[in-house]
């Protein structure tokens, strides 16, 4: 047995019978690279909040390193503690604080923390008296998100606080920035009007004495869309997980995206039902004739979304079908109609879309929500599988070539993450 064949069985036998998320992390790095070039002047900020929205932190945290992500954001500081507990270096900024959060434990893992109001100030310079040390502080203008950051009435008040702090040495002011609420919608009035508040809150900070390393604003849809906003960083969460933030613009290919996360189970039962039949709770779909079922073990509990009952796209058999009734817990139906498959064949729920399987986006459109969603809400219970080609091909033993009609579980270099068992 040579050295490929052994690893393919490696890879077969670590394949969960059940379901799991294969996460390519080849396309993830390819994701970064690509919005490096796109905000060429720019620092980039790869968000890896939420478990790197549902792919898994660390492998997609250290594949964005790799790639040449500057810094890593993640919402709360336990996120960010996290990176730092597992050896991840490198500039760190959280930004969704609460009062008596671990303050101390972020200056002293060297994460940038995020300031909105005068009680995170008084903590953190509480925290840093008590550290010996300055913290990392960025702060934060409420532009007109209307969510966390500084209101302009308020921000004079916190820069001249916050300059006084650097003086006395308790903090370092790393970072002024804020957050856009419809970058998603190219032209909305708010965008043009955010950046000129941005500007003004610039200058109000400048005047204070304030130097920042880092100026930002832009999200992945800004990042996408809008130059204007790229000032020294931008931060990217979705376009690097290969999802388009403004599908009605273009798709990820559009932007040179690639999905990162497939989504796939085994059919755990297939049967002959006579027409009339009622499928699942409620008995929403009932067979219109004799038909073969195919059920798919994956329900609201892994993250399927209910609201996808009756409208969620699947790959089955070499064709795409519907999820037929109700999304339960733990499982859903499709009618295979005409066709058969066989119990233990590959269902592919999403994936990239390149072999004729469904794309996160088409999930999002028949839940009515957006693709950020579908693919964050993937539950603990689906193991991530983490695929790692070399850069280019398919890869060595990779099985090479198209795999998404194929009853294989995971083709070739798929293989479970040294952290899987984080999960
Ligand atoms: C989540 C988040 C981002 C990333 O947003 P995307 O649209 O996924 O790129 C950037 N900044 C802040 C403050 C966020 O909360």
């Amino acid at each position: 047995m040579d050295a490929t064949t052994a690893d393919t069985t490696a890879a077969r036998s670590a394949t969960p019978s059940r379901a799991w998320a294969e996460i390519d992390l080849a396309a993830l790095r390819g994701n970064v690279r690509a919005l490096r070039e796109r905000a060429a002047g720019a620092a980039l900020m790869a968000v890896v909040k939420a478990d790197a929205y549902g792919h898994g932190l660390l492998p997609c945290a250290r594949a964005a390193r790799q790639a040449g992500a500057d810094w890593l954001g993640t919402a709360t500081p336990e996120e960010a503690l996290a990176l730092r507990a597992a050896g991840v270096g490198g500039p760190v900024l959280c930004w969704l604080w609460t009062p008596g959060g671990p303050w101390r434990e972020a200056i002293e893992a060297d994460v940038d923390v995020s300031v909105s109001g005068m009680w995170a100030l008084r903590e953190v310079t509480d925290a840093a008296r008590a550290a010996g040390r300055p913290a990392r502080v960025q702060l934060k203008s409420d532009t007109g998100l209307g969510r966390n950051g500084c209101q302009p009435a308020d921000w004079p008040e916190l820069t001249a606080a916050a300059r006084a702090a650097e003086t006395e040495g308790l903090i370092r002011v790393t970072g002024l920035w804020s957050h856009f609420a419809c970058a998603d919608e190219p032209g909305h009035p708010s965008v043009a009007a955010q950046l000129t508040a941005f500007h003004e809150a610039l200058a109000t900070a400048e005047a204070a004495g304030l130097r920042p390393e880092v100026r930002h604003m832009a999200n992945s849809p800004a990042t996408l869309t809008l130059p204007e906003a790229y000032f020294d960083l931008v931060r990217t969460g979705v376009a690097m997980y290969g999802i388009s933030p403004v599908p009605q613009v273009g798709g990820p290919a559009d932007f040179g995206l690639r999905p990162v996360m497939t989504l796939a189970a085994h059919l755990a039962h297939v049967k002959r039902v006579p027409g009339g039949h009622g499928v699942s709770y409620g008995h929403s779909y009932v067979t219109p004739g004799e038909t073969t079922l195919a059920l798919v073990p994956l329900g609201y509990a892994d993250g399927i979304p209910r609201h996808a009952s009756g409208a969620g796209p699947v790959l089955v058999a070499g064709k795409l079908r519907t999820v037929a009734g109700r999304v339960a817990m733990d499982q859903f139906v499709v009618d295979l109609g005409g066709d058969s498959a066989r119990v233990g064949e590959r269902a592919v729920l999403f994936g990239t879309g390149e072999h004729g399987e469904p794309t996160a986006e088409d999930w999002a459109r028949a839940a009515g929500t957006i693709a950020y969603e579908i693919v964050t809400r993937i539950g603990a219970r689906v193991p991530r599988l983490y695929r790692d080609d070399p850069e280019g091909a398919g890869g060595p033993g990779g099985g090479g070539g198209p795999e998404g009609r194929s009853d294989e579980p995971v083709a070739g270099t798929a293989y479970p993450h040294p952290e899987q068992g984080r999960r």
